[in-house]
């Protein structure tokens, strides 16, 4: 049975994985057997979590490819060079994301479109690039990181949640069009998770009680509580499991 969720070999990219749930994720696949792309901006940042992540592992499984997922040309250039030096993509993680956090009166649309091209965009641009390679195998996994706020809203996070939601969508539309070339696409939708992203929630005590009291098990989400859902969708136990959004949360999306 454990065979089903065993990626011995397989190669996956995880975009925005210097730090955070994307490492978090990266160690996951690894430790599932894959050999792992790291990715982010900061090359000196990735530099040092490739450098950390390589120590636990056999020599050969952990790699990085620095770029801007909002770069398409960057982007075109980063999977080739996955293809020709690490092996065949076959899974991409598209978790690279930012926030901004401002009353929508007072947005500016410089802000809007960033945090528009980071979240979403970039899931197209690296999607696709992705998909040109796997559709000629046959075979490929593309999970797409969302969020709760692909179905809540709260103020203060327009762009996020506009963001959130069109990739819940693209993740269908991607099936839509590649799932008969034997691929499957899929999101998850992490609820609140402690990381440096949200540090500052955590440490403001009026928040965090409404989330322990707005959430059914009553805890923030670690970024370990991801990993079982990202492994069982890179892996050939979700074969026919396709644009389907499957919220990691504590069950805070189905309670009021
Ligand atoms: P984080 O700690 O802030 O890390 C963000 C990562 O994305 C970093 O590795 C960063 O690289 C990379 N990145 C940002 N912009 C990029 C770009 N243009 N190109 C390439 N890489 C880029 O974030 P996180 O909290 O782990 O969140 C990761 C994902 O989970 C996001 O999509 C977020 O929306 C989603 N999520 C988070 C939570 C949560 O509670 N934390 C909940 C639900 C969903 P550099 O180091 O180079 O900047």
């Amino acid at each position: 049975m454990t065979g089903l969720f065993d990626l011995t070999g397989r190669v996956a990219l995880v975009t925005g994985s210097s730090r955070g749930i994307g490492s978090a994720l990266a160690r996951a696949l690894a430790e599932a057997g894959a050999k792992v792309v790291l990715n982010g901006v900061n090359g000196e940042r990735l530099k040092a979590a490739e450098d950390a992540l390589a120590q636990e592992f056999p020599p050969g499984r952990i790699h990085s490819v620095a770029f801007d997922v909002t770069d398409d040309h960057a982007a075109a250039r980063s999977i080739l060079w996955v293809e020709e030096n690490v092996g065949p993509l076959e899974i991409l993680v598209n978790n690279a994301g930012i926030q901004h956090r401002v009353p929508m009166l007072d947005l500016d649309v410089a802000d809007w479109e960033r945090v528009l091209s980071t979240d979403l965009t970039s899931a197209f641009l690296v999607g696709r690039e992705a998909a040109r390679h796997m559709i000629g195998r046959g075979r490929g996994k593309i999970i797409n990181i969302c969020s709760v706020q692909t179905d809540l809203a709260r103020p203060t996070i327009a762009p996020y949640i506009a963001a959130k939601g069109g990739l819940r969508n693209l993740t269908r539309a991607m099936t839509a069009e590649w799932a008969a070339s034997g691929l499957q696409i899929n999101a998850v939708a992490p609820g609140y998770i402690h990381t440096e992203m949200t540090q500052n929630l955590v440490d403001d005590e009026d928040f965090n009680s409404w989330i322990l009291g707005r959430t059914p098990a009553h805890r923030w989400g670690t970024v370990e509580d991801l990993a079982g859902p990202v492994v069982w969708l890179a892996s050939d136990g979700s074969n026919f499991v396709n644009g389907q959004t499957i919220f990691i949360d504590g069950g805070m999306t189905v309670v009021v």
